[in-house]
């Protein structure tokens, strides 16, 4: 573990008062312990600590730290996906955050049908509108949404990552309206500097890195 890390432990009493200053059971909350980048000896600590819920950016490092593991896990993606590298994405994670365009979902349902199976989707929500921030637009959200379900696809909420500057408050509150106009229950919201807040906000998935493993090299 870094020096400047968290146990798990420490992280789940946080998300336990956040959960109970809310009036939320955390039995509904998921912390996804985020290991990318992080080396080896830190999240061998993890895994000690009984952590089993893992998020990875990139398919690639993913499959490299994970294929030979993978048992007993649960892997969820959280980095943008490009199209080519899908195949190799359900093929690896649970659940996939960062569904955000119609080509993607396309593509998605047609590796489902000849797998007959698919991982857990996320919409991904550019809920600041920013240039260049995968996610889809706010007003796309509710035809990517009904996309997805028209093609069968097993769909758990929304995701978003506020802009840095902002104050991620309002950006949470904002992507919980859009699911609940949807009819969708999971809401993933918060990394290290927010998850309390993205709690208080009724996130049911909460990403956590540099706070778990220590800042990334
Ligand atoms: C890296 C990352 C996180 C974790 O960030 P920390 O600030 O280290 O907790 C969460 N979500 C996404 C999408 C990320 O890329």
């Amino acid at each position: 573990m870094g020096a400047d890390s968290g146990s798990v432990q420490a992280i789940r009493d946080r998300i336990a008062r956040a959960a109970q200053a809310a009036g939320r059971d955390a039995g509904d909350i998921t912390l996804i312990a985020v290991s990318k980048t992080q080396p080896e000896d830190r999240v061998s600590a993890v895994l000690a600590q009984g952590q089993r819920v893992f998020g990875e950016n990139r398919v690639q490092e993913a499959a490299a730290r994970w294929s030979a593991r993978r048992e007993g896990l649960e892997l969820h993606l959280i980095g943008p996906l490009q199209t080519n590298k899908a195949r190799a994405a359900v093929g690896l994670f649970d659940v996939i955050h960062t569904v955000d365009r119609a080509r993607l979902v396309t593509t998605l349902a047609r590796l489902a049908r000849e797998r007959g199976t698919s991982p857990a989707l996320f919409v991904q929500v550019n809920t600041g509108d920013e240039a260049q921030k995968a996610g889809c637009a706010p007003d796309d959200v509710d035809s990517l949404v009904a996309m997805v379900r028209a093609e069968g696809l097993p769909l758990r909420g929304l995701m978003c990552i506020p802009p840095v500057d902002d104050d991620p408050a309002p950006h949470f509150n904002r992507l919980r309206e859009m699911a609940e106009r949807n009819g969708l229950a999971g809401l993933s919201m918060g990394m290290s500097a927010d998850f309390e807040t993205a709690i208080a906000e009724g996130a049911t998935h909460v990403r956590v890195g540099s706070a778990i493993f220590g800042e990334r090299g």
